[in-house]
């Protein structure tokens, strides 16, 4: 069963989205320098599949996407809770999308997700705002996935507000 630590709004995580963030705990890698380590933790937070959908309905309004940081275990009961909220989220209207920390292609399970992120953090590379990263965002375009990572290097974010900072730092390390 998934947990979440946190749950927030963003407009960083997928370009062009308003998310609902949801970090998701007992993540089974050890990246060098994990900026949100208790999502290490296994079972931290709250069951998702309780709240989910509270949460969904509470920020409808607000957001145009379910953000996953995260794939819990990695067990094929998780991944199929994650491919349920998914498909959840699309029969309300929203897109949703995967930050993976494997080091993979598109898997298929991965493929209900609008948008996947994969790579583990590599402190050397960078998070997805760097030009050097190893980590990749994809984009669902019909049957297959494009690679949009660049448009985390436009020039927007080149003057960030403290808020956007923070959050900047976050998604430099995340995931
Ligand atoms: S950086 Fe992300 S993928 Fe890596 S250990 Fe931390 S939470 Fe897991």
């Amino acid at each position: 069963m998934l947990y979440y630590a946190e749950a927030d709004l963003s407009h960083l995580e997928v370009p062009g989205e308003t998310c609902l963030c949801l970090y998701i705990s007992g993540c089974l890698h050890k990246c060098k320098g994990c900026h949100y380590s208790i999502l290490q933790d296994k079972n931290t937070g709250l069951p998702l599949s309780k709240y989910i959908y509270d949460l969904v309905e509470l920020y409808i309004s607000k957001i145009t996407c379910v953000c996953y940081l995260g794939e819990g275990n990695n067990s094929a009961e998780e991944k199929h809770e994650l491919i349920k909220y998914s498909k959840y989220v699309h029969s309300r209207g929203l897109k949703s999308c995967l930050y993976s920390g494997s080091n993979t292609s598109v898997e298929d399970w991965m493929k209900t997700f609008d948008y996947i992120k994969l790579g583990a953090y590599d402190s050397s590379r960078g998070g997805l705002s760097a030009q050097t990263t190893n980590q990749m965002m994809l984009q669902k375009d019909r049957y297959s996935y494009i690679d949009i990572t660049y448009k985390f290097w436009v020039s927007n974010r080149n003057s960030p507000t403290m808020e956007s900072h923070y959050e900047l730092q976050r998604l430099n390390q995340h995931l």
